[in-house]
């Protein structure tokens, strides 16, 4: 399969040098187009304190080029909105799902846990997280791990309408839900990792991190050891070389990827 590497968000949040961005995933199937996360959309473009609150807007300082949106960069590809069929989620935050409203043929899928603590949010930063505007309309199919193995990790498996070379594969923590999604390129096998960590530096030994991204790493996370015992996974997982492992947010894979 055919994979563009797309960054659907660009943020420049105090402290980090050279920003961060929203890696998302554009995939050319044999039965149309599906994205792995979809960064921010036009409506955050058009008016942001619709969904990200003021807090976030002033910690992420997100750019909101129309331009960067995942509907302009499909358009940009000579694709419509409707060519996309389903739509992966590494996890509900406002900064990943923020484009769904722009696919509204597309079923996106979800764990069942990252779902069910966006609907009914436990805390006021879930509550601000998971804005409900953004879930509007969406056409969600949820799933639960079946302990199906992936080198070594939980996956589901066979998602109805996809090939079976993308998989959702569970990294619990920074979310309730939160994980990755493992896809066989046509050079190989990729898994965008989402937020189960910030920085590069995270999964390489020795570890090694920016200040302000472990901070926000920290405040952002939900189930702090599992988060930490992925991200150990995840360090062996790159170091075995059998899968190319990255984030959400960092620039400098996603410049080696795209
Ligand atoms: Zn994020």
């Amino acid at each position: 399969m055919k994979v563009h590497h797309l960054n659907c968000g660009s943020m420049r949040p105090p402290l980090v040098p050279g920003g961060i961005v929203a890696h998302c995933l554009l995939i050319e199937t044999d039965d149309g187009l599906v994205l792995v996360d979809t960064g921010f959309g036009t409506h955050e473009v058009n008016d942001p304190s619709q969904t990200i609150d003021p807090l976030s807007r002033k910690l992420l300082r997100p750019l909101l080029d129309i331009n960067e949106t995942a509907l302009r960069q499909v358009e940009k590809r000579g694709f419509s909105a409707g060519d996309v069929r389903h739509i992966l989620l590494t996890h509900l935050d406002m900064d990943h799902a923020g484009g769904l409203r722009d696919f509204p043929g597309a079923t996106v899928h979800v764990l069942d846990t990252e779902l069910e603590a966006a609907a009914n949010p436990r805390t006021t930063k879930d509550k601000m997280r998971f804005p409900a505007v953004q879930r509007e309309g969406v056409t969600f199919r949820t799933h639960h791990a079946t302990g199906e193995d992936w080198f070594g990790f939980e996956a589901v498996r066979d998602i109805p309408g996809l090939p079976e070379d993308i998989l959702i594969v569970p990294l619990i923590g920074h979310t309730r839900g939160h994980s990755g999604i493992a896809v066989r390129s046509d050079d190989g096998w990729l898994l965008h990792a989402g937020d189960a960590y910030f920085y590069r530096g995270e999964v390489e030994t020795p570890p090694s991190s920016i200040f302000a991204l472990k901070l926000t790493v920290k405040q952002t996370e939900t189930i702090r050891t599992q988060r930490l015992a992925n991200v150990e996974r995840l360090k062996e997982l790159k170091a075995s070389g059998e899968v190319e492992v990255f984030c959400a947010h960092d620039p400098v894979e996603l410049a080696r990827l795209g």
